[in-house]
């Protein structure tokens, strides 16, 4: 019944033609954008007591060439992943080490969203043991009561927990921080709250590509915050590269309202909608229209 703090690094192929021109960028369109190259994981009793540690780096499978940005940032050379172990194997034993009881946490779902689209890509069926599932970052943010969600170095900041810079970017070390930052925060009652326990159909992934998505009107809202009534519309939702945003005003209190809408994709391929809508001052709404002009 306690947690396991995964962290993962990725060979992520964007901007690689820059270091090797032979390979096509247009190809990576319809492979695995993140290739999993290290796991690292820390495993605490309910009391966060620390238990043990596991750290393994994988072989890659899909590129064999480490991109150089990858090497500068986690540090991890060639000679690392020669030594690597195969998917398979690494999952095994996270799977070993992560046993059946245990809640599986990681900074951001991005982390856990990785390990199934790779167990998918790689044909590794054995991910039952994945199921309950903690997001660290989604309970620190509220905890700490900030409304973007924070990221793992901004948190460390805010509680003052000593970092050595170059030890971040190591999933190891990136899970001991998480774990860090978790402990300070951890209140057993308030967790509960946050665990999700059926981690397929929770919103997980970001869509990218906006290409193929037809709005669902059904599932958008916009409503004012302080009056929870229907906005009119001024500009209607757009695109704006990775999210919806409209323009309106309220009817009632006329404040300036922004409606954004994010949606996501559940690791079972569902599309989930978020709807934000929050009032604006006069110059942001400004700012917001000459922007919706502009792309026409
Ligand atoms: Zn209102």
């Amino acid at each position: 019944m306690g947690f396991v703090i995964l962290d993962l690094e990725f060979n992520n192929m964007r901007g690689i033609s820059q270091y090797f021109p032979d390979i096509i960028e247009d190809n990576l369109d319809n492979m695995m954008e993140n290739e999993i190259i290290e796991i690292g994981a820390v495993k605490y009793d309910v009391y966060m007591k620390e238990l043990e540690e596991l750290k393994c780096y994988i072989k890659p499978g899909i590129f064999k060439v480490l991109n150089p940005k990858v090497k500068e940032m986690t540090g991890i050379t060639e000679e690392d992943l020669e030594k690597g172990i195969s998917f398979s194997d690494a999952m095994n034993k996270l799977k070993e080490f992560c046993g059946t009881s245990n809640t599986i946490c990681s900074w951001a779902k991005d982390d856990i969203a990785e390990l199934i689209i790779n167990s998918n890509y790689h044909g590794y069926k054995d991910i039952n043991w994945i199921n309950k599932y903690l997001d660290i970052q989604e309970y620190c943010t509220k905890v700490l009561a900030h409304k973007k969600s924070l990221s793992l170095k901004s948190a460390l900041e805010e509680l003052r927990i000593k970092v050595e810079e170059e030890k971040l970017h190591d999933a190891l070390n990136d899970a001991k921080y998480t774990a860090e930052v978790f402990k300070r925060l951890y209140n057993s009652r308030v967790v509960k709250n946050y665990v999700v326990n059926d981690v397929y159909n929770m919103p997980a992934v970001m869509i990218r590509d906006f290409k193929d998505v037809i709005l669902e009107d059904n599932k958008t809202e916009f409503k004012c915050p302080r009056c929870h009534i229907e906005a009119e519309k001024e500009h209607p939702l757009k695109l704006f590269s990775w999210r919806f945003l409209a323009l309106g005003l309220c009817p009632k209190c006329k404040s300036r309202l922004l409606q954004e809408v994010v949606i996501k994709k559940s690791l079972s391929g569902q599309k989930i909608y978020s709807n934000i809508s929050t009032i604006i001052n006069e110059s942001d709404y400004l700012n917001y229209s000459y922007r919706f002009k502009k792309i026409g």
